[in-house]
């Protein structure tokens, strides 16, 4: 009774009660932001459409940074900028997530290239604008070509038209969130960075915790049991499970969060920091409490990597092109989600494989599932391929939802597809603006209509399977991230028409996972006949994790061929480490592309080479560290090393 309760309960006695965390916010100032940020959007604003600007520009300006800096916004967008413009300094592109496209400020601060205005032409020599609104373009890039009625200039089609208030809320005053992709080779150079703005011992990475999940728990229990051959009843062994799910396991880091402790206070008024997952030897330092715990105190940035800017700028490189200059409006391309006819097949014949559109690879749209959306509902419009991002993305959006409606006959466009749509679409039809947002918001977390909504949305004409359709909804994507998304999709997608060896470098050397040289390189009959053995096994259900990526890998190696491409044979001296080298009529495949040829014995073989040719395979080994004998044998077993032989003494004699 002493040692257990009087004791114990004395200690505590002993302890005064205190929070572990301060109640307060303390978001990481930056000098002048709220003057640096309305100047830089005014100059860009003046420079895109001269001095004064459009009323409808002005206005729009004027509102948000009202709410920006108001709420003490300015220097998450101020942070934003500079990484954002430090990445397209350094020639990488950044793509924004989530809803803040939706801001005209981030728009003309460089931190998205989604212009959220309504749709409008706009003369690039004479700022002369015409707008569209309520037309039925649902953006600026499917309006028809038009020169400019003042000076003859082609006139640019802008404007996504995307409402603030799914960024900020209906009162300006939604604590934002901003996420930006960055590509995923160029992510430690912003995550430093970062450090360098704020000081790199004001800056660490969000760290996460990872817990005993339910089945892992009820492994615990039953193991244990048995191991000491004890026998209880399934409500004490659900007890126990119960018991051990939820506790600390091992710890981590959140993929691209970055917490930032401003100047005046210290990470320690917050919490401990360390290495995660137990490894002292880590150079990246987290916080110690999970970064959910403080969220409420320090800002967290979302620096994530992201496949396609790297991509982007590796077709960039190959070709000197430059992407941000491909025009939104190509036929060809937009060509490729109703036929695959731009892609110049070698043969007419219809491909069961590669199907009758032309999206395999592009991002968005290269899945099995969203081909077929593609196929069911044959966008030509920038419109519609923003539905279809938006509603591949949703849940309980298309499947049982939208699908239905389309069969019905019901146009893509109207179907709901990102949040945003609810909220014009409601306005539009008479719905009071502030219940608009707010049945939106309620359709877009899965709460579904209060009966006011539903009732407002009957009392101005809205028909019921609109109304039936937000019942459905689960979860939406908001426009912006969509419509970021699909520019950058369409970018690569421009490649795959117009320079489809970049693509296919860029693709095979970044995207695909499991490229495996020792089957794909070998021409499109072994390919076929893998691609048969794997979809035997997809109908057995015996196909596993990897083989599902080689497949998906596969059907692209097929459409390469299908378009008259070659592998040319991989070569001790002319393939890269990693990347798959341009040729007239192909690409030589990457060392690294060989199952069994790691990426750091293919970069080994790349350095060494500079100093002259190797007279045998046994002299690869020599002279280069890292690289073995099964290496060096499984190069020569795909006739990487031509017509070396295996000794350098043989060749003397
Ligand atoms: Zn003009």
């Amino acid at each position: 009774m002493e040692v257990v309760v009087t004791n114990t309960n004395m200690i505590a006695d002993w302890c005064d009660t205190l929070r572990p965390v301060p109640r307060e916010n303390y978001p990481p100032k930056m000098d002048n932001s709220a003057e640096d940020l309305e100047r830089m959007c005014y100059e860009k604003a003046k420079r895109m459409y001269g001095d004064p600007l459009p009323e409808k520009v002005k206005a729009r300006l004027e509102r948000e940074l009202g709410s920006i800096i108001g709420n003490g916004y300015d220097v998450m967008y101020m942070i934003a900028q500079k990484l954002v413009a430090k990445s397209l300094q350094d020639g990488y592109l950044v793509g924004s997530r989530g809803s803040v496209g939706s801001s005209l400020v981030a728009f003309m601060s460089d931190i998205t290239e989604v212009n959220s205005l309504a749709p409008h032409y706009l003369c690039p020599k004479c700022h002369y604008v015409e707008w569209h609104e309520n037309e039925g373009f649902g953006c600026g890039a499917d309006m028809p070509h038009k020169t400019c009625p003042k000076c003859g200039e082609p006139l640019n089609q802008e404007g996504f038209s995307i409402p603030f208030e799914t960024f900020l809320g209906f009162n300006g005053d939604k604590v934002p969130d901003i996420y930006l992709n960055f590509s995923g080779e160029y992510q430690p150079t912003i995550h430093w960075y970062t450090g360098e703005l704020f000081g790199h011992d004001h800056v660490f990475r969000a760290g996460t915790i990872g817990t005993v999940a339910e089945k892992t728990a009820y492994g615990y229990v039953k193991k244990y049991m048995a191991e000491r051959e004890m026998e209880v009843g399934r409500a004490e062994e659900n007890r126990l499970v119960k018991g051990c799910t939820g506790i600390r396991r091992n710890t981590g880091q959140h993929p691209g969060g970055i917490v930032v402790v401003p100047k005046e206070v210290d990470i320690y008024d917050f919490c401990p920091v360390q290495h995660p997952a137990d490894d002292p030897n880590s150079e990246i330092i987290t916080t110690h409490f999970e970064y959910h715990s403080i969220d409420e105190n320090l800002l967290k940035l979302d620096e994530l990597g992201h496949d396609d800017p790297t991509i982007i700028k590796h077709m960039e490189n190959m070709t000197g092109v430059v992407a941000q200059n491909i025009p939104l409006g190509d036929p060809d391309t937009m060509s490729l989600f109703t036929s695959n006819k731009a892609l110049k097949y070698v043969t007419d014949e219809p491909d069961p494989i590669l199907g009758d559109i032309g999206c395999i690879a592009v991002p968005e749209f290269g899945t099995k599932f969203v081909r077929g959306m593609v196929k069911e509902t044959k966008p030509t419009t920038f419109d519609e391929l923003f539905c279809i991002s938006g509603l591949s993305h949703g849940t309980d959006v298309w499947l049982g939802n939208a699908q239905d409606l389309v069969h019905d006959g019901i146009p893509l466009k109207e179907c709901i597809c990102c949040r945003d749509d609810i909220m014009n679409y409601l306005i539009g039809k008479g719905v009071d603006p502030k219940l608009s947002f707010q049945t939106m918001e309620s359709v877009r977390k899965g709460k579904g209509l209060k009966p006011e909504m539903e009732e407002a949305m009957k009392k101005q004409d809205v028909p019921d399977w609109y109304i039936d359709s937000c019942k459905k909804i689960k979860y939406m994507f908001p426009k912006a991230h969509a419509v970021a998304y699909v520019i950058m999709a369409y970018r690569i997608a421009w490649f795959k028409v117009h320079k489809p060896l970049a693509f296919y470098s860029a693709y095979f050397s970044i995207r695909a996972k499991a490229f495996d040289a020792s089957c794909m390189v070998l021409g499109d009959t072994v390919c076929l006949d893998k691609i048969h053995e794997l979809q035997a096994k997809e109908r057995d259900k015996t196909i596993s994790a990897v083989e599902k990526d080689m497949m998906t890998t596969l059907e692209v190696v097929h459409e390469f061929y299908h378009r008259g491409f070659v592998f040319e044979p991989m070569d001790i001296y002319k393939s890269e480490a990693k990347h798959f080298v341009i040729t007239e009529k192909g690409l030589i495949p990457p060392f690294s592309s060989m199952p069994g040829v790691g990426e750091q014995a293919a970069q080994a073989i790349v350095e060494e080479r500079k100093n002259g040719p190797f007279l045998s395979q046994e002299e690869i080994v020599v002279r280069c560290s890292r690289v073995s004998k099964s290496v060096v044998e499984t190069l020569a077993s795909i006739g990487a090393l031509s017509e070396m032989p295996t000794s350098t003494q043989v060749s003397l004699f």
